[in-house]
């Protein structure tokens, strides 16, 4: 297929959705660049824009519209984004590659993880039936009187769900939050990031221009956050991925504090792989890690928040692992994702590369480099003064009993640090000291490692990956997020919970208890949805 040349989308500044209708804001905040040229794709900028209105718009018309409808409603609503996105697919893919620097495979995660969470949370709004409101557990008796009880519902919140998005994901983080709000029935107010938010952008207006949604049930901001978060009433909730600096100021704004906004964050996550001691190399184990490992690596150029960054082997085994893991880094494809044969883009733009950089030199104070490093690749035909490449760069700290920054630095690219461990005690310590982790991935010959280690690190977890060799080759991947699967980790990680099946709906549910006669609870569970 004949690739466009997005260069000429040079002058375009990217509207906002607002008040259902498209506006702009007054001159530009941010570029968007393609990071392989350098050439300028797009503009953004939502200065000046009427957020107050905006706001009272979605509580009024996209919350009225959305309310009138059952769960079973609201999912074929989403299930029509779904098909209006499919139908677009191939222009989206070529956004990504120009905007993100994304390879096929990269887009494909992107684009199709998106799509794919729209279609599974259809379903799980269509389980959920007829229903406004969702049954939490089973009445309980409260007092001696047999008719009096208790039973916990959730219902819809009245405001408006703020989704404030990463600069990888612009498809999926999107469609990921938009997804569960929308079959909860909040309407959502989008932010992407401004140096990706072209994909974003292009998405919502084909949705918007496909008329599946109620007026203001969608909404997007392109641009910054201005005053949002001080607009915002304790009928809103904010869900935000980005960076644990940006969450700490989202979560601490003072409005947010002093009307007790509801807010879910995930942020950034120095995720762990762990090899099985005593696994021999060419053992169904170690291969499954190895395979993994690089993927983790190499995959959207390791711009991902669950992306593997600290790899714990044996000690007796590091030298082996560390050879094999080098030579497979050294000769996988770095350049032009245009190009079939590329395997690792650039990063989505020069400052994450330069922020790449500096980690990998802080890293490297107390590790040695065993491939790539904190220099531009030389690349035929690419010119590192305008492109953003980070080669694939493997570490190994020198002492992994002292080494500090390996546990604290997210070098948000395609690099990661070979930490070898001595025992089974040292490697659940060394663990721990990520401070709370997204994932962690555990590879096995021996199902009673796997059990003791899930029992171990689990409390610093919010999600862990345990191969054995019976789904070596069957498992969906250390980074990969499932919609039935919880994202989300503690600590560090944000503290926060994303998808899980029907459990992500309840952060746009308002819990209570209701205390009454059985009959009257025997008529409220009749009209409410099941969890169960
Ligand atoms: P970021 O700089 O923290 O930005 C995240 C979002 O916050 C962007 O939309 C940004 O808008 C917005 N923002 C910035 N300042 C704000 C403010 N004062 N008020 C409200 N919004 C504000 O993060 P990023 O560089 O885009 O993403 C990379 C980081 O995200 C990495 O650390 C990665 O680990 C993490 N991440 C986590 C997950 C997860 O699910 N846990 C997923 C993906 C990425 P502008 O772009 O307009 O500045």
């Amino acid at each position: 297929m004949q690739v466009p040349n997005m260069s000429a989308r040079a002058a375009e500044s990217l509207e906002s959705y607002l008040g259902g209708r498209w506006v702009s804001g007054e001159g530009v905040e941010t570029r968007l660049y393609d990071p392989v040229s350098g050439d300028e794709l797009a503009t953004v900028s939502a200065k000046g824009v009427d957020l107050a209105s905006a706001l009272i718009f979605a509580r009024m018309q996209g919350q009225g519209g959305l309310r009138e409808m059952s769960y079973a409603g609201r999912a074929k609503l989403v299930g029509a984004v779904a098909d209006v996105l499919v139908v677009n697919r191939a222009r989206y893919e070529e956004i990504a590659i120009a905007n993100s620097g994304n390879t096929k495979t990269d887009a494909a995660i992107d684009i199709d993880g998106g799509i794919a969470t729209l279609k599974y949370y259809a379903r799980v709004g269509a389980t959920l039936g007829d229903q406004r409101m969702v049954l939490d557990e089973k009445p309980v008796r409260l007092a001696k009187a047999e008719n009096y009880q208790a039973v916990h519902i959730m219902v819809p919140r009245q405001g408006v769900a703020i989704h404030i998005n990463a600069f990888n994901f612009p498809s999926w983080g999107l469609w990921e939050k938009a997804a569960v709000a929308l079959v909860a029935g909040m309407p959502v107010l989008a932010k992407p990031a401004s140096a990706t938010a072209l994909l974003a952008h292009a998405m919502v207006k084909d949705v918007i221009a496909a008329s599946v949604l109620p007026e203001g049930a969608l909404n997007l901001l392109c641009g910054s956050a201005g005053n949002l978060l001080a607009l915002l009433t304790c009928d809103d909730v904010i869900a935000f991925t980005g960076s644990a600096d940006t969450a700490a100021r989202v979560r601490g704004h003072p409005d947010v504090v002093r009307k007790s906004v509801p807010v879910n964050i995930e942020a950034d996550s120095i995720n762990a792989a762990v090899l099985a001691p005593g696994s021999a190399m060419g053992s169904a184990a170690c291969d499954a890690f190895l395979r993994e490992v690089v993927r983790e690596m190499t995959v959207k150029a390791g711009q991902k928040c669950t992306a593997i960054r600290r790899i714990f082997v044996p000690a007796d085994q590091a030298g082996a692992i560390a050879d094999a893991l080098a030579a497979k880094l050294k000769t996988t494809k770095v350049g032009d994702p245009r190009q079939e044969d590329t395997r690792v883009g650039p990063l989505v733009t020069r400052s994450q590369q330069g922020a790449a950089f500096d980690g990998i030199r802080r890293l490297a104070s107390e590790a040695s480099i065993l491939c790539g490093g904190p220099e531009p690749p030389r690349l035929p035909g690419i010119d590192s003064a305008k492109s953003a490449f980070v080669a694939p760069t493997l570490l190994c700290v020198n002492d992994a009993a002292g080494a500090k920054a390996v546990h604290e630095v997210e070098v948000f690219g395609p690099a990661a640090t070979i930490v070898p461990y001595r025992n089974e005690q040292e490697a659940c310590a060394l663990i721990a000291r990520g401070g709370g982790s997204l994932v962690a991935s555990v590879f096995a010959d021996d199902k009673d490692f796997l059990l003791r280690m899930v029992s171990a690190i689990a409390p610093a977890h919010g999600r862990i990956l345990a191969v054995d060799p019976a789904i070596a080759s069957a498992h969906t991947g250390h980074g990969i997020v499932m919609p039935q699967c919880n994202h989300g980790g503690p600590g560090r990680a944000g503290a926060g919970e994303e998808l899980g099946g029907a459990y992500g709906l309840r952060f746009y549910h308002q819990r209570l208890a209701v205390q009454g006669s059985n009959d009257l609870l025997a008529a409220l569970q009749a009209k409410a949805a099941s969890l169960h």
